[in-house]
């Protein structure tokens, strides 16, 4: 308790001015997020409750993670099993059957023949690029090693998923970020004049940009990218860290689309809030991958991956899909009927329970009066707004987080 900022008047001399007040103390916690101010002390379905008491209805589920909600019975239970083996971790030096059973069963349900385990997002797509380098290089051309992302992407804020992210004030100030990644319009001319088969390793594209607005990537264009990549000899990873596992009313985007990636990223709510990613490769990438190629201490440990093993099969569920894809399109119509009422929207886009809304007013100023309201909501860009709710929700709860959302933006 003694972070304490001196501030003597010298130093203050010296120190660009700002309009704020200068902080006397610094927060334990870094300073990297604006958080809500009350304290969040326990979960309940799809309600978060702070200590006061006072619930909020959740559309955010912790950022497209808990998909099956707080406090699922299933989840609690999984981890409770995977607790009592007493084997929480073992690294990845041996074997586990949690591991074993998480990846065969994604391989049975997936393009590919082989999984990594990671411990996020941005460490899965990380992945991906060095996966993407192995294999070009084993195809002889030795310059080979090009990423290529879309612009409106993101793919995680670590030195190579953030130089394949388009968002300048990410950016900017930790320049230079790593090599060899360009960001190009999304536009298969642009990309015939980029993906040169011996500089080109592999283009990263996420079927719905999540943080760059909700939008919807043109399916056409996209096939056409699978063409592109494939004459070109240049791998196709498709980041599927927000929109897989349900969230679009199938367990992956691309089966909506009718072809398969090369590579696919998924992380958010594989473990329902336990921190886990996975890096799906087909065989042409698997057959190139060597021991000591990569490596991760936690990543697939037992725990995790025991629960993972359950939430996965809980979010393909046809029965959990159909709710997704259904109440996702009465949630798309009453969003525009909010609209229509209000005059205050610009435009809405999504799918099945991934939706964006863009507004006039700063998307903070409804947050904020939402949040006062017992309502969560989360940006996606300055005037949009986003909707994330857990996959398990009920149309009955959707309508009053709606009716929040009306008067927030009324007010
Ligand atoms: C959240 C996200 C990431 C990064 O995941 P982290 O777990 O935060 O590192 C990458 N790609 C997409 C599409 C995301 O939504």
């Amino acid at each position: 308790m003694t972070s304490t900022m001196p501030s003597p008047a010298s130093a203050t001399a010296l120190t660009p001015t700002s309009s704020a007040a200068e902080p006397t103390t610094l927060p334990a916690i870094l300073g990297t997020y604006k958080r809500q101010a009350p304290l969040f002390v326990r979960g309940e379905g799809v309600h978060m409750i702070d200590e006061s008491g006072k619930r909020y209805l959740d559309f955010v589920a912790g950022i497209a993670v808990s998909s099956l909600g707080h406090a699922d019975a299933g989840v609690m239970q999984a981890m409770q099993e995977a607790m009592a083996t007493g084997l929480i971790h073992t690294s990845n030096l041996y074997r586990t059957a949690p591991g074993e059973a998480l990846a065969s069963w994604l391989v049975a349900h997936s393009f590919a023949s082989s999984v990594f385990f990671s411990n996020s997002g941005a460490e899965a797509n990380e992945g991906a690029f060095k996966f993407a380098r192995r294999w070009a290089k084993s195809t002889g051309h030795q310059a080979k090693h090009e990423i290529i992302a879309l612009r409106g992407s993101f793919h995680g804020r670590m030195p190579g998923t953030l130089a394949a992210t388009d968002r300048p004030a990410y950016r900017l100030p930790f320049r230079p970020l790593m090599g060899g990644v360009t960001i190009v319009e999304r536009n298969l001319e642009e990309l015939r004049a980029v993906l040169d088969p011996e500089t080109a390793a592999a283009v990263i594209v996420e079927p719905i940009q999540g943080e760059g607005g909700v939008r919807i990537v043109e399916p056409e264009f996209l096939r056409g990218l699978r063409e592109l990549t494939r004459e070109r000899n240049v791998l196709l990873i498709l980041d599927e860290i927000q929109c897989g596992l349900g969230r679009t009313g199938s367990f992956f985007a691309y089966e909506q689309l009718g072809f398969e990636p090369d590579m696919l990223t998924i992380a958010k709510p594989l473990a329902n809030g336990l921190p886990m990613g996975a890096i799906l490769v087909n065989d042409t990438v698997a057959r190139v991958m060597q021991p000591g190629d990569h490596g991760t201490t936690f990543g697939g440990g037992p725990l995790l991956a025991h629960v993972a093993h359950h939430v996965v099969q809980r979010l393909a569920d046809p029965a959990l899909l159909q709710h997704v894809r259904e109440t996702g399109a009465w949630f798309g119509e009453q969003l525009q009927a909010i609209a229509d009422r209000t005059g205050a929207v610009r435009a809405i886009r999504g799918t099945g329970l991934m939706w964006g809304m863009d507004v006039h007013e700063p998307a903070a100023a409804i947050i904020a009066r939402a949040f006062d309201q017992g309502l969560l909501l989360v940006s996606a860009g300055e005037h949009t707004l986003r909707f994330l709710p857990p996959l398990v929700i009920s149309r009955e709860e959707l309508a009053k987080g709606l009716a929040i959302l009306e008067g927030a933006i009324k007010a």
